[in-house]
């Protein structure tokens, strides 16, 4: 229960049960881990039951859960069932361990794995709602399946299972490179490339959410071009989704406007302020050898100057507030640029 538990936003409502989960029993350790990962307590049922609540199938899509012989996850049309190999996340959590064992507690990494778990089960049952429905799709299919799994985790909150993705998507990274060993070309597959996947759940991630999805995008290295541009994405999946499957998603959207003003602590931009040396030259409320962050803020009042302000910061700037250039910063993240330009200028 714990380690799913966390990722899970429940709530009541009437009962639609459509999708039902049958466990079939591992048939090595290595798929008992997973086994007992996500029966304990009997997590999923109650996350399936939830989705039963919210997405409407006109048939009930048994997920069967078991020993497939070779890491899977897969909608099967003809018997409209979803089934969800142990050996993909068994493999996972071998993989991440191998991989983050020094960085992370066998905890994070279980949590890790189940959000995967739960990501991948909503991008089949993406793929199971497009093809029961009909649902017309354009541009490819496996990235409509990952929206449909972002939109839903976002709409019900469960932040964690998407800022979990930058681990789990590491061990998609793995199986892609056994897939190139045995000859074959990425380009070629139905799926985007792991790292513009992860890129999308991000952006749509901080598009509705920003201050949830800020830590992440910083981590995963985002462009300010691209988190400037998340917020009008999201808004666009949501409608889109909303107008093509309608009344067959009961959950409603908690979507709120966009907020480009960072609610990110003082504390932590003080820290930042430090650790980029911006307190040599600049003080908040004296002019030091560069102005007052207070002087900025209220030369740039009201103004759409974020971007220039972020590009004066990175790449130096001279003439603006006397003949002292400041320095350009170009080694640090435009994400960090970005929350410090936003807490100098809401002075
Ligand atoms: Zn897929």
């Amino acid at each position: 229960m714990k380690y799913l538990a966390f990722a899970l936003f429940i709530f009541a409502n009437t009962a639609f049960a459509d999708f039902r989960v049958v466990f079939q029993q591992p048939k090595n350790p290595a798929d008992a881990v997973v086994f007992r990962l996500l029966g304990e307590n009997h997590a999923l049922e109650e996350f399936v039951d939830t989705l039963s609540r919210e997405i409407q199938v006109p048939v009930r899509v048994p997920i069967i859960v078991r020993s497939c012989g070779a890491p899977n996850a897969y909608y099967y049309p003809q018997d409209r069932s979803v089934t969800m190999c142990y050996e993909l996340f068994s493999e996972h959590f071998q993989v991440l361990q191998r991989k983050f064992g020094n960085r992370l507690s066998s905890e994070e990494v279980a949590k890790a794995v189940a959000s995967e778990f739960l990501f991948a089960l909503l991008h089949e049952l993406g793929h199971a709602v497009f093809d029961l429905h009909q649902i017309p799709i354009l541009g490819r299919e496996e990235d409509a399946a990952d929206q449909f799994a972002a939109y839903f985790i976002l709409t019900v909150k469960s932040y964690s299972i998407l800022q979990h993705a930058p681990i789990y998507m590491e061990a998609f990274k793995y199986g892609l490179f056994d897939k190139l060993v045995r000859g074959k070309t990425l380009y070629s597959d139905e799926h985007a490339l792991s790292e513009q996947r992860l890129a999308n759940l991000v952006c749509w991630g901080y598009g509705k959410e920003p201050q949830q999805f800020q830590e992440v995008a910083i981590a995963i290295r985002m462009s300010q071009h691209r988190a400037s541009r998340c917020a009008k994405e999201y808004a666009q999946m949501e409608r889109s989704i909303r107008s093509l499957l309608g009344d067959k998603l009961r959950i409603n959207s908690h979507g709120q406007p966009f907020s480009p003003v960072s609610m990110e602590s003082a504390n932590a931009i003080g820290s930042m302020l430090q650790q980029y040396k911006c307190l040599a030259c600049h003080d908040v409320n004296a002019r030091k050898i560069g102005p007052a962050f207070r002087d900025i803020a209220r030369r740039y009042r009201g103004g759409d100057v974020e971007q220039q302000l972020i590009f004066n910061v990175m790449a130096g700037s001279t003439g603006v507030w006397g003949e002292v250039p400041a320095p350009g910063l170009h080694n640090i993240p435009e994400v960090d640029v970005q929350k410090m330009v936003r807490w100098i200028t809401s002075l």
